[in-house]
């Protein structure tokens, strides 16, 4: 790939990723952060943005599978690496090999684990995933059914050292009563349970519950870890959802495309496949180097969507296409072919952000960020 700023790019911008840990810290005191860089680190760049959060500090990741923890270990990430996800027992080697830590997804699942390490004389290290609401992972601990016993059993096991513990919040991002009062029941049954293992003599490990929205929203609740994904790369999933707390984040991700062509159009012509826009006035239109094929959600296309040339807004117009889609600009004067136009981030002091993708596409800058394609070559922001 070009390492080149020559047809769309992404701008990575590391201060801001430093700037961003420093909020999150503010939020949870003595908590130390796991930095969750799964999905490519929602599209950012795992191995630069894992080197930028190593070098802050950072001393435990996050990811979804063994392969994204390969793909660190791989390039040089010699940090802890928590796989949250399953890992096919055809891939078990792996986790003694690159001293990875598997969560418990079930105790099934604990018990084959085991088995593979016993029968090869190695020990897998493991955070036992303890199920409070979620019903994704891990093992059932809520009112309507505990089982304590296997949570216990899984602690228990020869082969596999569990030296952590962790749960999930699927509401901690809703203000809404029975959201709170259903996380805050969540963070009541993970102590019960840590309790019930102290009862038993033996020590939890390593203690984390709290994604981006549990770290707004509830603040420091005492544990050993937290787990951003989203905090540190400084966005929210909707910056339209109310928070508790009142962080000040930069948000690491911008994204450009070049101007291709300008032309004006006449009245009555129109724009792009389907003939979507038709132009009511004389129209200059600009062609940007970028598509869905490059993330952006074809859904968006004809609604009012907007990105900056030379500062100014500029509605996009017609539908997206793979490579490259269209915009208004006869408002922006001296527009020309080799212009850049900025589809996330700042230009001339005005601003867009993912947040507004994400909206007119109805859905979560977690998507958005995350579908953001392997062609799109990521680059580290130049220094001020
Ligand atoms: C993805 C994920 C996170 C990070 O979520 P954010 O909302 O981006 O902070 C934390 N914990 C688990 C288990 C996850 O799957």
């Amino acid at each position: 790939m070009l390492e080149a700023r020559s047809r769309a790019w992404a701008e990575i911008d590391e201060q801001a990723i430093v700037h961003n840990l420093a909020e999150v810290q503010k939020l949870v005191g003595k908590t130390k952060i796991m930095g969750i860089v799964k999905a490519n680190a929602y599209g950012h760049g795992d191995v630069a943005c894992a080197r930028v959060l190593a070098d802050a500090g950072v001393d435990f990741f996050g990811v979804s599978s063994v392969d994204e923890a390969l793909n660190l270990r791989d390039h040089g990430i010699t940090q802890d690496i928590l796989i949250l996800g399953y890992t096919p027992p055809e891939h078990f080697h792996y986790l003694y090999e690159k001293n990875l830590v598997q969560s418990l997804c079930s105790y099934a699942y604990a018990q084959k684990l085991n088995d593979f390490a016993g029968a090869h004389h190695q020990v897998i290290r493991a955070h036992c995933k303890v199920d409070t609401g979620m019903n994704r992972t891990g093992v059932i601990y809520q009112p309507q059914e505990k089982h304590m016993d296997e949570i216990l059993a899984e602690y228990r096991l020869p082969h596999v050292h569990t030296e952590g513990i962790f749960s999930h919040f699927p509401v901690s991002d809703d203000l809404q009563e029975d959201s709170r009062t259903f996380t805050e029941r969540q963070i009541r049954l993970f102590q019960e349970v840590l309790n019930g293992l102290q009862e038993q003599g033996i020590d939890p490990g390593i203690r984390h519950i709290q994604n981006s929205y549990g770290i707004l929203n509830y603040g420091d609740l005492g544990m050993d870890y937290c787990r951003p994904g989203l905090l540190w790369m400084g966005v929210t999933s909707d910056d339209a959802i109310p928070i508790r707390s009142d962080p000040d984040f930069i948000p690491v991700l911008s994204l450009y495309a070049n101007v291709s062509v300008v032309k004006t159009i006449q009245p009555g012509m129109t724009v792009s496949y389907g003939r979507h826009f038709t132009a009511e006035r004389p129209t200059k239109v600009a062609t940007l180097s970028i598509g869905y094929a490059d993330g952006l959600p074809r859904l968006v296309s004809n609604q009012g969507w907007e990105v900056l040339i030379h500062g100014h807004r500029c509605p996009q117009i017609g539908n997206i296409c793979m490579d490259q889609l269209m915009v208004d600009a006869t408002e922006v004067p001296d527009v020309q072919e080799g212009d850049t136009a900025c589809l996330v981030g700042t230009q001339n002091g005005q601003r867009v952000t993912i947040d507004e993708i994400s909206r007119k596409a109805h859905t979560i800058n977690n998507e958005t960020l995350s579908a953001l394609a392997a062609r799109v070559p990521r680059m580290k922001k130049r220094g001020k």
